[in-house]
């Protein structure tokens, strides 16, 4: 069986002017607050990233066509239906278990299944 992710995570590196270096989930780019610098105490902020797509990029097999198709961030569907009144686990849960079922599903059918009632 030949598995491929379902998803990924990134962390941005960020320097501070003292030389600190940081790594921030796009999540934590868009703490409004800012984080103080643990070398000089300054208070730093991330410019916020809305929205990261990653294109795997596959060997290919012969006679395979390649198509990029960029992962939709698991991570915010999870988090919409956490709004919707949906708990963490169960959100988790629920999307995970879409996207693993349906490995040749679009984005378009996953959201689809992901919010219906
Ligand atoms: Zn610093």
């Amino acid at each position: 069986m030949l598995l491929k992710p379902f998803s990924v995570d990134i962390y941005f590196n960020y320097k501070c002017e003292c030389g600190a270096i940081y790594q921030a989930s796009r999540k934590q780019t868009v703490w409004p607050g800012g984080v103080l610098c643990d070398c000089c105490g300054k208070k730093v902020q991330y410019e916020p990233i809305q929205k990261v797509q990653v294109i795997p990029q596959y060997g290919q097999k012969s006679g395979q066509k390649f198509f990029p198709k960029p992962f939709i961030d698991h991570q915010e569907l999870v988090d919409s239906l956490v709004n919707l009144g949906y708990n963490k686990v169960e959100a988790t849960k629920k999307v995970t278990k879409i996207v693993t079922d349906n490995p040749s599903w679009s984005d378009e059918e996953i959201l689809k299944e992901v919010f219906k009632k």
